[in-house]
């Protein structure tokens, strides 16, 4: 069998296909090309037919392959984290934006360590704080800092539980689903951990707390920047407003759904 063979078999979706066998045979994808009919060795075959059973029992590329690529940066992940997603690159843009040159950032909730990796690989003056309640998505965001060289320092907290000081910038991309929400139970959501998508309510509640604590958290002037879903930004400038924000405003993702919703403590 040829790696042109295997493609041809149509068993999944091409890229994916491809993405499996130059991993099982640790080349790039230009070198499939090259290879095309090449013949694959029995183990290489076994090992590509392995990787190709897990992908159709529904397991995501990302978690198959410990990899996914987020602000053009590797990250390891495992199913003890959430998949980054491209939209969650808004965060880090606005982050990037509204952090002061030198300040202090915090991304709490942080899973894989994306948003605080990629930020702190932008700012490198900066200094980057990341937290999380799973001490198994603390030692991969660990991981992620120390491969991208980046200097993060990590916390075990339930969001502020044990955060101590003040920030100039709180970042967070909480669990937002709603419980229940048909998503959960659909495509790759299936294998990520239920925690880190869902607050097992009504998709408000680690919103409402990350909003609640941050002016304790916060310098004067300093920046509170939220992911939410697609439909919730209203909600979210409400419960910013309720608790006496001013300067409350959305951001759209590149497909115009606003994303991230934040605003800053007054300057003095
Ligand atoms: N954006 C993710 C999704 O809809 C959810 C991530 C989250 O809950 N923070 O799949």
């Amino acid at each position: 069998m040829t790696i042109d063979g295997l493609l041809r078999q149509g068993l999944l979706d091409p890229t994916d296909a491809r993405i499996l066998i130059a991993h099982a045979l640790q080349c790039s994808r230009v070198q499939l090309v090259i290879r095309a009919l090449e013949s694959l060795s029995e183990p290489a075959l076994e090992n590509i037919q392995r990787l190709f059973q897990r992908r159709l029992a529904g397991e995501p590329i990302a978690y198959i392959t410990g990899q996914r690529e987020f602000f053009g940066l590797p990250f390891h992940v495992t199913p003890a984290v959430l998949i980054p997603r491209p939209e969650t690159e808004l965060l880090v843009e606005l982050a990037a934006r509204y952090l002061p040159e030198g300040g202090s950032a915090i991304d709490l909730g942080t899973g894989s360590g994306a948003v605080a990796v990629a930020l702190a690989h932008l700012r490198t003056e900066a200094s980057m704080t990341a937290s999380d309640i799973s001490e198994a998505a603390l030692e991969v965001a660990k991981q992620n800092a120390a491969s991208n060289k980046v200097s993060v320092q990590f916390l075990h907290s339930d969001w502020y539980g044990t955060i101590n000081g003040e920030f100039d910038l709180i970042v967070s991309n909480p669990p937002y689903i709603v419980a229940g929400d048909a998503h959960l139970s659909q495509g790759d959501l299936r294998f990520e951990p239920l925690s880190a998508l869902t607050d097992h309510q009504n998709g408000l509640d680690a919103l409402s707390r990350i909003v609640q604590g941050a002016p304790a958290h916060l310098k004067a002037g300093g920046w509170l920047l939220m992911e939410h879903g697609y439909d919730q930004a209203d909600a979210v400038q409400a419960l910013l407003r309720d608790a006496g924000w001013e300067s409350v405003q959305s951001w759209p993702d590149l497909a115009g759904i606003l994303r991230v919703s934040g605003a800053h403590l007054p300057v003095n």
